[in-house]
């Protein structure tokens, strides 16, 4: 049986991410940023930066409450950030992994060693249409963007061992450029080791609810993330998932977080692929993922996030050594032994996830994603940083009530 007609969560591995005990923590040292993307849920805020205590007293909050493998260190633009190289190395210091989320256009080769020396584990890039990017970027579409990827992913591979992902949003009208991106993926696998895919979400006109802050009736236009026009807001994983088929028929997710109000719903939905650039050996499954976040749990403490490119490189010992634990390793070894002098060839493993954010229920209750990997910090408390413009703005969460 199959939900949404497309998957059935039940036969995919629920991610064992929770609050307490997540892969992913999400720190904001600055609201500040270089350009203005269409998607974005951060109010530009020049001169937001944090001081260097601040942002250490955040990380002391996440590491009273929450395991943790890695932390995003997101914005605003964090190259932006006066003190990054110190960040980054005292994240090092503090045993967890520093991911830069970042638009890329403060980075050049200079900046990316000194970042390295401090100990930066990887970088995430957000690249899409909808950045408002000048000069030669300018109205280029997604795929037209692939280059502007490409240069990013070879900068990070010429200085070695730097984990490569590149995030999208995705609107209505950029949903048809997503299988392109994904087979741009797959021709450079031996350097992006992973592509997220996250559905536009914002308060549009016509929803069939009232805003309250608290018992305060509020404006649906005073929210910062919001649209004046119709546009659509309800784009799901498993329509990337039917997008990605109509070119890769085997694509196949393996886990998932659910939403907190919608346990069918597939929050975050990680696929995992083995290959060589070019070619697709098979698509891991659940199982694989399963005795790969209990073995990480078991040995280092956490649940895994970004793997280092060396073990993203390993997807030939994997077929190899842990077929005979799950199906689609197996499938994938027996598709490159096809050809026999490809087990002489490194195979990589490449992770493609999808996010889709707040949901709303016809009765107006909000389905967020089950255990927010990108939970960050607001006076203390551990908050979805998709919403923090809500705590800013009216100091708690907004409800939305179906109208009468
Ligand atoms: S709830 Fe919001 S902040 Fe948390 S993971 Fe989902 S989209 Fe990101």
């Amino acid at each position: 049986m199959q939900t949404n007609g497309v998957l059935n969560h039940r036969e995919l591995y629920r991610l064992p991410w929770t609050l307490p005990d997540n892969a992913i923590s999400w720190l904001e040292p600055t609201a500040m940023c270089n350009l203005a993307c269409d998607g974005c849920y951060r109010n530009n805020e020049k001169n937001s930066h944090k001081s260097l205590e601040e942002v250490k007293h955040e990380l002391d909050v996440f590491q009273r409450n929450r395991n943790s493998d890695c932390i995003s260190i997101a914005g605003g633009d964090p190259l932006l950030y006066p003190n990054i190289v110190e960040l980054v190395a005292e994240i090092k210091r503090r045993g967890l992994k520093p991911i830069i989320n970042t638009n890329g256009k403060a980075l050049n080769r200079e900046f990316l060693k000194e970042l390295k020396k401090a100990g930066v584990y990887g970088f995430t890039f957000h690249i899409d249409s909808k950045q408002g990017r000048g000069g030669e970027w300018r109205n280029k579409n997604e795929l037209e963007l692939n280059d502007l990827r490409y240069y990013y992913a070879r900068m990070l591979a010429d200085e070695g061992n730097i984990a490569c992902s590149f995030n999208s949003t995705v609107y209505e009208d950029t949903l048809q450029y997503v299988p392109g991106m994904v087979e741009w993926a797959q021709n450079n696998i031996d350097i992006v080791h992973t592509m997220v895919f996250i559905a536009f979400r914002h308060v549009v006109p016509d929803m069939p609810f009232d805003w309250f802050a608290g018992g305060k009736k509020i404006d649906w236009q005073s929210i910062m993330y919001h649209s004046d026009e119709k546009r659509r807001i309800d784009i799901l994983s498993t329509d990337l998932v039917s997008k990605i088929r109509e070119k890769f028929p085997d694509f196949s997710p393996a886990a998932y977080l659910n939403g907190t109000e919608k346990v069918d719903s597939f929050k975050w939905l990680l696929t995992e692929r083995v290959g060589v650039p070019g070619k697709i050996y098979g698509y891991l499954g659940p199982k694989f993922l399963e005795l790969v976040m209990a073995w990480h749990h078991f040995f280092k403490g956490t649940y895994l996030s970004y793997a280092s490119p060396k073990t993203a490189g390993m997807g030939r010992s994997a077929m190899l050594f842990l077929w005979p634990f799950d199906k689609g390793l197996r499938k994938a070894a027996k598709n490159m032994l096809k050809n026999p002098f490809r087990i002489f060839k490194r195979a990589y493993m490449q992770s493609i996830m999808m996010i889709q954010p707040v949901d709303f229920m016809p009765d107006g209750r909000q389905s967020m994603c089950d255990g927010c990997p990108d939970i960050t910090v607001w006076n203390d408390e551990l908050v979805w940083s998709c919403r923090l413009e809500e705590q800013k703005q009216f100091g708690t969460f907004l409800r939305s009530v179906k109208k009468n």
